[in-house]
């Protein structure tokens, strides 16, 4: 038994090609590699659906497309939220149009599709952001409101007004297979990076080349070997991979406050002195998520603390 609605599609070509999306989640690529492996990316932009399938397989946003921009919001869950454009043409509505028709097919039976998001900075603008698969919830005559899915695919995703409590640890963690693993690492990869703004939370450093972020790491404030969990980005901060690595090292931390620790270490502050980190100590983090809920859970940050005040 299983709740994934890709299981349960009965047109084996649209099963297919919606599970290959699923494995490309949060992988940056550009068009030319997305036009060998995505049927239908060579030829469409906008809503794709392939021929003598009923719903649409995916839609694909580009810059300075018709429509105006906007980013997903992502939710604690991994999940995020998208508003979409529906298309016009000639003046018809928006039903009218088939492509339209498909998504709202794929909302009627809770079909996914895939979700491309063109990225800004390469010349040529050649790459996207393989956002995963996502759901149609809603439909209000110009937009679609779509609901990518949460790091775990078998969970419901939550919806803004129920956040759950944060439950920091996961002891299933060693029991489930790669691909949910692997799913659950990109999950808190993606996440962290669009509510963290594609910075480090600490120095603020986020460097793009080609529309790819360099050099940002997930970081897990109650560690994954302590059975500290994926599923929620709570329990997680976006770091530059220096500030990343003093951090798994009880270097620094954060307090209830958000405000920087340093380890009370001589030669380690000697070392430090002529780098970013003392300059930041007692002040607080310059760069958080943008809503109260999804900053760090403070029992991850207690944790966190307790770890940090045992190895000074
Ligand atoms: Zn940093």
């Amino acid at each position: 038994m299983t709740s994934d609605p890709v299981s349960r599609i009965l047109d084996p070509n649209l099963m297919r090609e919606l599970g290959k999306i699923r494995d490309s989640m949060g992988l940056l690529a550009s068009s030319q590699k997305l036009k060998e492996s995505i049927q239908g990316f060579g030829t469409q932009k906008g809503i794709y659906k392939p021929k003598g399938s009923d719903y649409a397989l995916w839609i694909r946003q580009t810059i300075r497309g018709g429509y105006p921009d906007e980013s997903p919001t992502p939710l604690p869950d991994g999940s995020w939220l998208y508003r979409y454009t529906s298309e016009v043409s000639d003046g018809k509505s928006s039903t009218e149009l088939h492509t339209n028709r498909s998504l709202l097919r794929s909302m009627e039976d809770h079909v996914p599709v895939g979700v491309f998001i063109q990225q800004e900075g390469r010349r040529n603008n050649s790459t996207y952001e393989v956002m995963g698969l996502a759901y149609v919830e809603k439909f209000d005559g110009t937009h679609f409101l779509l609901h990518g899915e949460p790091i775990d695919i078998e969970d419901a995703p939550i919806n803004e007004n129920a956040i759950p409590p944060f439950a920091p640890f996961d002891p299933s963690e060693d029991r489930i297979t790669a691909i949910m693993m692997n799913q659950r690492r990109k999950g808190f990869q993606t996440g962290l990076r669009r509510l963290y703004h594609e910075r480090c939370s600490l120095c603020e450093i986020g460097y793009h080349f080609r529309g790819e972020p360099i050099g940002l790491q997930a970081a897990h404030l109650i560690p994954v070997g302590e059975h500290g969990t994926s599923k929620d980005l709570r329990n997680g901060i976006l770091l530059c991979n220096n500030h990343h690595s003093l951090f798994d090292r009880y270097l620094w931390t954060f307090d209830e406050d958000f405000r920087v620790v340093v380890k009370d270490d001589p030669t380690f502050r000697r070392s430090a002195e002529n780098n970013h980190i003392l300059k930041t100590e007692g002040a607080r983090l310059p760069n958080l998520p943008d809503r109260e809920y999804d900053l760090p859970a403070m029992e991850a940050i207690r944790y966190r603390m307790d770890q940090f005040e045992r190895t000074q």
